[in-house]
Formats: structure tokens, sequence, C-alpha cells
């Protein structure tokens, strides 16, 4: 399938602030690029990628709007398999739009979300999950996360999903063949190696999906408040971690109303605290008493971090702010220990039996470290090693997963209670068409639309 038209879009590489591209796709990109950029060279003696500094101008008014460097790519060795033309330009958004607003203006048209992906997919530069793994590069939080999705870019998921499918595929064309062609002489399938060859699959597809909640913590970060009675020390922990460990602040005016969202990176986990722009106002994190959007921040937050105060001891107040965070995953702080001594510490920790507490001094900087392991701890069995693994991260390919294991498990369920042969070969024909559609080897028109649709803008 080819597409006819030159597209362009924003697109603003993850992790970095203030510089920018503009990427244009499509058989005018060249000829669109060559009336905007002024450099050393003119735009046709440029050779195909290199990078070339230069100036964009406005040819009607003939101003110049900001110096850039331009990559000119020809196909095919192109994301998008078409020519491309991407501006790096460093003068923040607005110059960003202006540029853009010159390049529609010269005859491109503007991307829809997912667009430049969607070519890539439908050029057949990439399949369809690693299409999808462009989208978890876009929203990943951290630089762990985003080398997990890169992972998947690469294709370890799909080739992964694609050799179990093809073990399916290859049981059902070898019992068809028995059962179609008996008097060929083709080895003998038992029922029962069709029941191990698929719990070996089954096996298989439950590794990958277990990675799941790993993965989906690595993507899109836990919510997580810090409750406590005034001074104990909230203000002065969400400093020392966002000062130390800021991976992105992003504030998305809009989108989540008036919440301001705060990106920690603790042991490679995006931890989102989320800031109520009124509590911000006092320079709180978040006060645990009276605030009516502190109460809706704990009951959306899946992790809460409560601190008592290790000179105070554990005061009422306390016992009251603990049987509000009862049900959530929770780690104690029990923080000022500078200022404590042993016997006050073990005081407070008689009232914390059974829970996850750690003996903090934000002053002197004592136990900090300790909140990252116990973070791992609490939301993944054991710690996060991603290069040795296929992390999961998009609920699609979990719930394809699911499925596919679902039907094995009828399968397996026909096999022992005894059904004939070909009845597994239904089951066994479903779980193989819910892999394929991870891969994009069996999957319709609206699913690939649906998917796009999920783009951001300029991918
Ligand atoms: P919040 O009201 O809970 O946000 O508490 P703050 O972070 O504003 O801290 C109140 C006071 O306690 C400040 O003067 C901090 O410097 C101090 N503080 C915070 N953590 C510690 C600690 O671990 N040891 C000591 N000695 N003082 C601390
Ligand atoms: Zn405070």
């Amino acid at each position: 399938m080819i597409a006819e038209d030159t597209i362009a879009a924003i697109s603003t590489p993850y992790g970095t602030g203030g510089i920018g591209i503009i990427r244009i796709s499509g058989d005018r990109a060249f000829e669109i690029a060559k009336t905007i950029f002024k450099g050393k060279k003119n735009f046709d003696e440029i050779k195909s990628h290199t990078i070339n500094y230069g100036k964009i101008i406005d040819p009607v008014k003939n101003e110049t709007i900001d110096e850039v460097l331009v990559t000119k790519m020809k196909k095919p060795n192109t994301f998008t398999r078409e020519d491309v033309v991407e501006i790096n330009c460093h003068g923040g958004i607005v110059v960003l739009k202006k540029i853009l607003d010159l390049v529609l203006r010269q005859g491109a048209r503007a991307a829809e979300p997912g667009e430049f992906t969607k070519r890539a997919f439908l050029n057949g530069r990439i399949d369809l999950s690693q299409a999808e793994a462009v989208i978890d590069i876009i929203n990943s939080k951290t630089e762990e996360s985003s080398k997990a999705a890169v992972n998947q870019l690469e294709g370890k998921l799909s080739s992964k999903i694609k050799a179990l499918r093809r073990r399916l595929i290859e049981i059902l064309a070898h019992i068809e063949a028995v059962v179609d062609y008996p008097e060929e002489d083709i080895e003998e399938i038992t029922g029962e190696k069709v029941y191990n060859e698929i719990k070996d699959i089954k096996e298989n597809l439950k590794k990958i999906t277990d990675n799941f909640e790993r993965g989906r913590i690595l993507r899109e970060g836990i919510d997580a408040v810090i409750v406590g009675r005034p001074n104990v020390g909230k203000s002065s922990l969400l400093n020392e971690l966002t000062g130390k460990n800021r991976a992105i602040v992003t504030d998305i005016p809009g989108t989540t109303r008036d919440i301001i969202e705060e990106y920690i990176n603790i042991n490679d986990i995006p931890v989102r605290i989320v800031d109520t722009a009124g509590i911000r106002e006092t320079e709180d994190a978040v006060e645990i008493i009276g605030v009516e959007k502190t109460h809706k921040a704990l009951e959306e937050a899946e992790l809460v971090i409560m601190m008592v105060d290790a000179e105070k001891g554990f005061t009422p107040e306390d016992s009251a702010i603990l049987e509000k965070v009862a049900n959530k995953k929770l780690i104690i702080l029990i923080n000022k220990i500078d200022k404590s001594n042993e016997e006050n510490i073990k005081n407070i920790e008689k009232n914390l039996e059974g829970m996850n507490y750690i003996r903090t001094s934000i002053r002197e900087e004592i136990g900090i470290d300790k909140i990252g392991k116990m973070i791992t701890k609490l939301f993944t069995k054991g710690e996060i090693n991603l290069n040795s693994q296929i992390i999961l991260t998009n609920i699609r390919h979990k719930n394809l997963i699911d499925k596919a294991i679902l039907s094995i498990d009828d399968a397996m369920g026909a096999y022992e209670n005894k059904m004939p042969l070909d009845l597994m070969t239904i089951d066994i024909t479903n779980a193989a068409d819910f892999l394929g559609q991870i891969t994009g080897e069996s999957v319709k028109e609206d699913v690939i639309n649906e998917i796009f649709s999920r783009f951001c803008l300029g991918k």
C-alpha cells in the first residue's frame, strides 16, 4: 500500500527538553524542504542520511525562523520507507509550530496521530507489535522503561510470539495431515504428545504475561502519595527525591485538570507523586487532614508513603491516618531518627508490627535508598531485570495472550476428558489465531485502525 500525500508533524524526542523535530514523510518531502531550507549546500546536493546545518526561511516574507539541523533521508532506508526530512530546531514549541505551519503551507498535510508509524507498518518496515512499541517509547517515563520498549521494538516479543505460534501451527498441520491423509506414511501424533507440547507452550506464554505487571509499572509508573502529620518531613522527602532523582516533570494542562504530576525515578521505577495545585500552593506535598483534593489523590493512589516522627513518637493522629490508608500498599518511614533514640524508635515500631517500615533521616540522608528497594519488592516479584527478559507492556497483547492461554486450557481439558484429537484442534486454532493478532499475521483492518488512532501525533 502506497500513500500518496506527504505528511508532517512535530515529533519531540522523549527525554529531552527544548529540542524538537519536524518530521516530513512522503514523495514531496525533499521538494518542500528545498523551498524553506538555506544551508551551505543547495538541498538537492545534500547527500542522503547526513545532518546539515542551515536556516529555515519563510520564502514569502523572506524571514529567518530558526537555525536548524536538517537530515535528509532517501527511501527506502527510512522509518516510513518513504523520503523523509527531519528538521531539528532548538527554539521551543513556538518556533516548532511556525516551521510546521510553513511546511504545511508548502504542501504537506498534517499527520494524523500515529500516521508515521502506520506508514512504516503498511510499507512493511515493522510488524504490528513493533508499531505498538513506539507508543510505549513515547509514553515511557524513565530511561529503563524506554529500554523495555526498545527491546520490544527490536522484535523480541514478536519473535517469541511468532515462534510459539509456529509450534501451534505445526501441531495443527501434523494432526490435519494424519487425519486427512491416512494412506500417507506420516508419523502418528498422539493426544499425549499434543498435550505435552501445548502445555509447554502455555507455560512459555504464562512467563510472558507474568512480566506484564512489571511492564505496566515501568511504563506508566506508580501513583503515590506522601502522608503524615504536619512537620513530619513530607516536603523534605519530596524535595530529596525530586531533587536528586528527578526523571521528568510534566505538567499537562487540560488533560488532568489542575493536577501536577512529578515523576521520580526510584530504582528505575517511575513513581508519580500526584500533587494537586491547591496543595502545591501551600508548598506541601500532601497534608492528609482536611484537604479534599488530597482525599481524592489518596483514593487513587496505589502506594502510600506514610511518615511518622521518630522524635514525637506514635500519636493518636498517626493511628487515625494509618486507619485511612490501611487498604493500600504502604511504606512507613520513621523519620528524624537523628533526633530520636533507640527506645523511642522501638516503641513506634511496636505499633507497626507486620507492616513495611524504614528508619529514615531525610536531614542526614539515612535510609532513603531503602525506599526504592521496598517499592520494588512491593510491586514486583523480585528484581526487575530488563536485559534478560521480554517485558510485556501492552494491554492488548496481554489480553490476547490470556485468550490464547484459555484456549490452550480448553484443548488440554478436551484431552483430559478423553475427547477425540480433532476436537483439540479447534481450541489450538483459536490459540494460534489470538497470537497471530499480536504480530499482525491475521489482523483485520479495523483492529489496525484502532491501534494507530491511539498513537501520538508525529510518531
Ligand atoms: P512537612 O510539614 O511534613 O512537609 O515537613 P517538612 O518537610 O516541611 O519538615 C519540617 C521540618 O522538619 C523542617 O525544618 C525539616 O528540615 C525538618 N526535617 C525533615 N526531615 C528531618 C530529619 O530527618 N531530621 C531532622 N532533624 N529534621 C528533619
Ligand atoms: Zn510540608
